[in-house]
């Protein structure tokens, strides 16, 4: 027999008995603004590049990196995933689960 790991659900914090429901979610930097015209490919953009790369040099890697992109991704119970569907942007959810954990 397959034992199934044991998950918690991550808005609920309850032992998830039922189906479980992945969530993943990616968070990163939208190319907005980012045309190129004539002048971009006739310049010289050395000094530009070097500049840039000098600010990057001051940024820690893992701050770079979660600027850039930062996925998450976690295990909700059925009652969860079915609110969840239904807004999945809804802010308030955070809220809920601290008012949860407390108990
Ligand atoms: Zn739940």
């Amino acid at each position: 027999m397959v034992k199934r790991k044991i998950e918690k659900c991550f808005f609920c914090r309850r032992q998830i008995k039922g189906v479980r429901y992945i969530v993943r979610s990616v968070c990163y930097a939208a190319c907005d603004n980012l045309e190129i015209c004539p002048w971009d490919l006739s310049a010289d953009l050395t000094e530009l590049i070097r500049q840039e790369i000098k600010k990057i040099r001051k940024i820690s890697g893992k701050k770079l990196n979660d600027e850039i992109a930062k996925c998450w991704e976690f295990s909700l119970c059925g009652r969860c995933a079915a609110e969840y569907r239904k807004n999945p942007a809804d802010g308030r959810r955070a809220g809920w689960r601290e008012k949860k954990d407390k108990r």
